[in-house]
């Protein structure tokens, strides 16, 4: 599925640029501070409350991905961020990366940028020009690795202006328990953990999320199990009695 990257759920990913801090549960084993950290991109730390986040040079692929999807007439899912989150309001993100994102947002059409944060509550104050006039390729997500994260941004995405919205519950590190009607958003991507210090799941905590979205006729993706490594993941197969992956958001198509 994808192209260049190694998401299934996506065809690209874009990330403005580089560097976070942890925030909650499903930050513990962050990937992209361990990738970061061991590629050694830079000799300064760009994680954490006191390191400077950098800026990318990958915008100038953006309008490729453009060309090629009006090309072959499809559309690409470009996840944004996969080293970052785009709603992180720290003092070293220039304001003017978050607006040459919105702008990329709005310049290519044949683009649907996958938006994530684990910070929706900073949303309308990074990105005013978006809440003006919210693009419909523009999807809004939050991650929602446990209930009390799930209850939290879900009920501030629900109140974003964002027609496509989704939640990635990746990693799942408990039951979401009953999901409320009213923050269910359009999509929602499940997986379990990967790395050395992977934490367990319980099939059953997939199996009630995925329940749930189908009694809501929300699509539903179940991305992996949890492991060590994508050899141990892929050994144990994608079986969840049942439906695993049933689509994208309504409008837009596989
Ligand atoms: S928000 Fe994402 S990128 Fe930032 S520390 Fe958490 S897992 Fe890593």
């Amino acid at each position: 599925m994808a192209e260049n990257s190694g998401i299934e759920w996506c065809h690209h990913t874009y990330n403005p640029w580089i560097g976070c801090t942890k925030i909650s549960a499903a930050c513990d084993n962050c990937y992209a501070e361990a990738w970061d950290r061991r590629g050694m991109q830079q000799k300064a730390s760009r994680w954490g409350p006191h390191a400077t986040r950098t800026r990318t040079k990958t915008r100038p692929n953006v309008r490729k991905w453009d060309r090629k999807a009006a090309e072959l007439g499809i559309r690409y899912r470009v996840f944004c961020a996969s080293l970052a989150d785009i709603a992180d309001n720290h003092r070293s993100i220039d304001p003017v990366w978050r607006r040459d994102l919105v702008s990329d947002i709005r310049a290519f059409q044949n683009l649907d940028f996958l938006l994530l944060t684990k910070r929706p509550q900073n949303v309308a104050k990074l990105y005013p020009d978006l809440m003006e006039d919210w693009p419909a390729n523009a999807w809004m997500g939050v991650s929602t690795e446990n209930r009390e994260e799930m209850l939290r941004r879900g009920e501030v995405l629900a109140t974003l202006p964002a027609s496509i919205t989704f939640w990635s519950a990746e990693p799942l590190v408990e039951d979401l328990g009953v999901i409320p009607r009213e923050i269910m958003p359009s999509w929602v991507i499940t997986g379990g953990e990967s790395g050395a210090q992977y934490r367990p799941a319980d099939p059953d905590w997939f199996r009630s999320i995925r329940d749930q979205c189908k009694a809501a006729d929300v699509p539903f993706l179940f991305k992996q199990w949890e492991g060590k490594n994508q050899k141990e993941i892929k050994a144990k197969g994608r079986a969840l009695d049942g439906v695993i992956h049933d689509g994208y958001p309504a409008g837009r198509a596989a």
